[in-house]
């Protein structure tokens, strides 16, 4: 499988994929056609075929999907068929509101760690995790860690950024909105609700109400 040919659009979709497969499951189905399935997902079929089909292709032509067999297909790809550790550096509201959500174990995921600066906040215990001082963010490859989150404020953005590349941290989810000059071999993915709400606005006619209060 050569992944460097492989569209990250593509890769994109597959979580997508994968919660709706993941939802079925729960309703004891045991296979779809890939017209159901795009169907169920919203999305166009020959779109899932297209993008599966970069990894082999998976269905059975006139049966479609084994729905199972697809989740552990797409769990292998994603390499998300083992536990992946994570550390988050930011206690504060939107950190700490990541570190108790429970959804990450379902795609395999363990926040394994939390880091903040502030002497105020290291020691407190956010569901299982104990907030640590982020001086010993060195720690992270010793205990297999290989992902990271930032959820610091912009300005202390860069400096995290760098101190979890120095940790060994070989991928960042980053929740500041603001640019990170990185490494080219640490893949960076940058979450921003402002900017996917912009995209969402080009789709929606601005209602009357506020059709007027257009900005300078
Ligand atoms: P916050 O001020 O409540 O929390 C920031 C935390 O980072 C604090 O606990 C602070 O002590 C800690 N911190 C600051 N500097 C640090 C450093 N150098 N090392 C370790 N810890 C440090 O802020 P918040 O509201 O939780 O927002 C956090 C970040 O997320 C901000 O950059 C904000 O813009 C961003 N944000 C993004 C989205 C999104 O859609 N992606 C939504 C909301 C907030």
């Amino acid at each position: 499988m050569r992944y460097n040919k492989i569209p990250d659009e593509a890769v994109r979709r597959l979580p997508t994929y994968l919660r709706g497969l993941l939802s079925l499951s729960e309703q004891e189905r045991k296979k779809i056609s890939s017209q159901r399935l795009a169907d169920f997902l919203g999305v166009n079929h020959w779109q899932i075929r297209k993008d599966l089909s970069y990894f082999g292709g998976f269905g059975t032509p006139g049966i479609g999907y084994d729905i199972e067999k697809l989740i552990r297909q797409i769990r292998k790809i994603l390499k998300l068929n083992m536990v992946r550790k994570a550390a988050l550096v930011g206690v504060g509201n939107l950190g700490s509101a990541v570190l108790r959500y429970p959804g990450f174990r379902i795609y395999g995921f363990e926040i394994a760690a939390a880091f903040d600066n502030n002497p105020k906040k290291i020691g407190r215990k956010i569901g299982h995790i104990t907030v640590e001082d982020v001086s010993k963010l060195q720690t992270l490859q010793k205990r297999k860690i290989d992902l990271g989150i930032i959820t610091v404020p912009c300005e202390a953005a860069q400096e995290t950024f760098n101190k979890l590349i120095t940790a060994g941290i070989k991928g960042v989810l980053s929740f500041s909105p603001c640019y990170k000059t990185g490494r080219k071999k640490i893949k960076v993915i940058t979450i921003d609700i402002a900017m996917d709400l912009s995209r969402l606005s080009y789709y929606i006619p601005p209602s009357q109400f506020v059709a007027g209060q257009a900005l300078s």
